[in-house]
């Protein structure tokens, strides 16, 4: 694989993903999203995936971590991963956040294989502000098409955030929390998927005590998502099972847009994006 900087004109899939508004979501700030129903800031203390700053590594060291090192907790749902206070998935200290010691933010997004990437080891630039993909929005509301046929309801309460946004989520969690607690499940700023604009959150419309919740991959609503995702070109980000990998603490409602070609390789093969591109 090749890593650029700069989207290969060598798109993977036939859809054209990468290129345009890559799509990161970000389960708390819905009101940046202007989706339609979105829980208010305060009411879901619901970590975001991403957050803030990775250059506060040294703050929060890791005597805090809770007493839950489950980095690996397949089977048990994992507590609503973006919600921090439920729980702390991988007990990641401040050194073992996942995140390198020093940060720099990158002039380009990297892209890999065509691939926008945006995890733990490969921030943003700051300035990186493309807003929500509108590939991702029109695939989304297919498969909510699709899913209303079922008698399913679905609403995408958080996709594109800003790097201050994702500054100011990241900075309330570990305010609360600790920066190891949040850590696990708040992305830090130019970290977050959100903030690529290929991320949607995915929930079920008025089920919003499910949002952001590990509940939703038990309900109807998110075992249909999780099912039939892939043919609308998203992937369940963050897996149950593969937190080492992704960094993240699994989210049953985070989905990412890669395009149909590259959703179905990767969910056939039970794979992570990180898998898929031979980044680990
Ligand atoms: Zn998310």
């Amino acid at each position: 694989m090749k890593m650029t900087n700069e989207p290969s004109n060598t798109t993977p899939s036939d859809e054209k993903i990468t290129d345009e508004t890559p799509i990161t979501e970000a389960p708390e700030d819905v009101t940046d999203v202007g989706n339609e129903d979105k829980p208010t800031e305060e009411t879901t203390d619901t970590p975001v995936d991403d957050s803030k700053e990775p250059a506060k590594t040294d703050e929060n060291p890791s005597p805090t971590t809770p007493s839950q090192p489950n980095t690996e907790q397949p089977s048990s749902p994992p507590v609503q991963p973006e919600t921090p206070v439920e729980q702390p998935t991988t007990p990641s200290t401040g050194a073992n956040s996942g995140y390198s010691d020093t940060v720099t933010y990158p002039a380009k997004p990297t892209y890999v294989n065509g691939i926008l990437v945006a995890n733990k080891k490969y921030p943003l630039p700051k300035t990186y502000a493309p807003g929500e993909s509108k590939i991702a929005r029109e695939a989304f509301e297919e498969m909510a098409a699709a899913a209303r046929l079922q008698s399913l309801e679905l609403v995408a309460f958080s996709t594109y955030r800003s790097y201050d946004r994702q500054e100011t989520l990241y900075t309330q969690y570990v305010a609360k929390d600790g920066q190891a607690a949040a850590d696990r499940y708040s992305a830090r700023p130019g970290f977050s998927e959100h903030q690529t604009g290929l991320a949607f959150d995915i929930g079920e419309k008025n089920m919003e005590k499910h949002w952001a919740s590990s509940s939703f991959g038990e309900t109807a609503a998110g075992k249909w998502v999780a099912a039939n995702a892939h043919n609308y070109g998203f992937i369940m980000r963050y897996p149950s099972g593969k937190e080492q990998i992704t960094g993240y603490m699994h989210e049953s409602w985070h989905f990412r847009y890669v395009g149909k070609d590259i959703a179905t390789a990767i969910y056939t093969n039970k794979q992570t994006l990180e898998e898929y591109l031979h980044l680990q």
